[in-house]
């Protein structure tokens, strides 16, 4: 399996720390809002990362955070009149249902960085005693310039860097590109800490929950390509200054979605909300995921519609077969492999296994469709087609799309063959009756 590792701009081996298992740490939302669907990209690609790792029989451990303390949550608190407690709980579980929504899973390790606020106080001054960091006035920055190669991930320039952060004038920091690690604060909710009340910086967050859930490197750190600057480069340098290491040895991060060619962003106002998305939410995932994940996607309605076309392709087969295969009692057993379709899986996973290529993934299961319309059409044995069954099954575990599809009950098998006999003797009234009642049930 090969990923593209941002760290090194190179696609490489992967290699996992140990056997059979792999470790994934995804930068989560501050939760002050609902997320728009330029958010939900990350969430649906390392969701899709995780089913293929556990397709694939590793054993995976995926954590991915909440930003319950920041700036813009104390804004909202004052602003609604709440306490900043409600506010994330509330978005906490807006999230959460927004990600259900999208099919992604929701049974990972979701830690809260008010949960970890000691650990992240001891990680901060780990960072002072070992003379990375520095006190001022309250405040506490990292010391930049005792990074040797900082500036790697984002292939940035510490000397361009300088000329850049200069505009924002801060006579606290020894170096204008050192960063807040703990923030005095006057406003909102603080915590205490040895170097005074206040709230951490954002990068110390995620650096401190990762250290002590995995206890060690990871094996793949991701987020969005926004995120590669400052809050990853700054991850590394903390990680760098206390363990020698670069927190993950593969680093993944995922292109933006954009309304037709204009960024997505609270501020520019056009956002489409999760919440408020109408379509069928198979065929937004397919949507996401017909797009490399490390390329931009412009979203339009008509692309979007597009795959609402495709999932229904893809439903209407895969109900067919499942209906011929109820229809005929047949029992899931061992299913016989078609050449063609071990084609189809090959090429899949060689899709997947070269950096997730997502779209290379969907057209393999286009392909499947393709070939299972043709089976039908066919009189394929029963066996054959429980494969085709079983490939789409293994598809739509990768990618979670869920099409429902509902078992046949004794009633609906008597009310399809009696659809059945009479669109043979052409009575259409008849027909029709049972068609409607087929429909009203989903079956068809
Ligand atoms: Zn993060």
């Amino acid at each position: 399996m090969k990923i593209f590792n941002s760290y090194t701009n190179k696609l490489e081996e992967f290699v996992p720390r140990h056997k059979g298992k792999v470790s994934i740490y995804v930068c989560g939302p501050t939760v002050y809002s609902y997320i728009h669907i330029g958010n939900a990209r990350p969430v649906i690609f390392f969701d899709t990362v995780r089913r293929y790792f556990e397709h694939r029989d590793y054993e995976v451990k995926f954590a991915s955070n909440f930003t319950d303390v920041d700036d813009k949550i104390i804004t909202k608190a004052i602003e609604v009149e709440k306490t900043e407690k409600e506010i994330t709980d509330k978005f906490i579980e807006a999230f959460l249902t927004d990600v259900e929504k999208v099919n992604s899973k929701t049974d990972y390790i979701k830690p809260r960085v008010t949960e970890y606020m000691d650990k992240i106080i001891l990680y901060i001054q780990e960072l002072i005693n070992k003379g990375y960091a520095y006190q001022a006035d309250g405040d506490v920055y990292f010391r930049v310039t005792k990074i040797k190669d900082y500036g790697i991930l984002s292939n940035r320039n510490v000397d361009d860097l300088i000329s850049g952060a200069r505009i924002e004038v801060n006579t606290k920091k020894e170096n204008p590109l050192d960063f807040t690690l703990w923030k005095k604060t006057d406003v909102g909710i603080k915590f205490a800490a040895p170097f005074g009340e206040g709230r951490p910086g954002w990068h110390t967050e995620c650096v401190a929950m990762i250290e002590n859930i995995f206890g060690e490197e990871i094996d793949i750190h991701g987020g969005g390509s926004g995120l590669l600057f400052p809050h990853h480069e700054n991850e590394i340098a903390q990680a760098k200054a206390l363990h020698n290491h670069s927190i993950a040895k593969y680093w993944m991060h995922n292109g933006l979605l954009n309304i037709g060619n204009a960024k997505m962003s609270k501020s520019e106002g056009k956002t489409i909300l999760v919440k408020d998305l109408t379509v069928n939410p198979n065929a937004f995932r397919l949507f996401t995921l017909s797009t490399h994940y490390r390329s931009p996607i412009n979203y339009t309605d008509e692309v979007l519609n597009n795959y609402v076309k495709e999932w229904d392709k893809i439903v209407r087969v895969y109900k067919a077969l499942h209906l011929k295969l109820d229809l005929n009692d047949h029992i899931y057993g061992n299913a016989k492999i078609h050449p063609d379709l071990l084609l189809i899986y090959k090429e899949f996973l060689e899709a997947m296994d070269n950096d997730f290529n997502t779209a290379n993934g969907i057209t393999a299961l286009q392909k499947l469709v393709k070939i299972a319309n043709q089976m039908l059409r066919s009189n394929t044995e029963l066996d054959v087609l429980l494969s085709v069954l079983k490939l789409f099954n293994d598809f739509f575990s990768v990618f979670g799309l869920k099409p429902d599809v509902i078992e046949l009950e004794r009633e609906d098998k008597k009310t399809y063959l009696l659809w059945e006999k009479a669109r043979k003797d052409k009575d259409f009234s008849a027909a029709d009756k049972y068609r409607n009642i087929l429909q009203e049930k989903g079956v068809i």
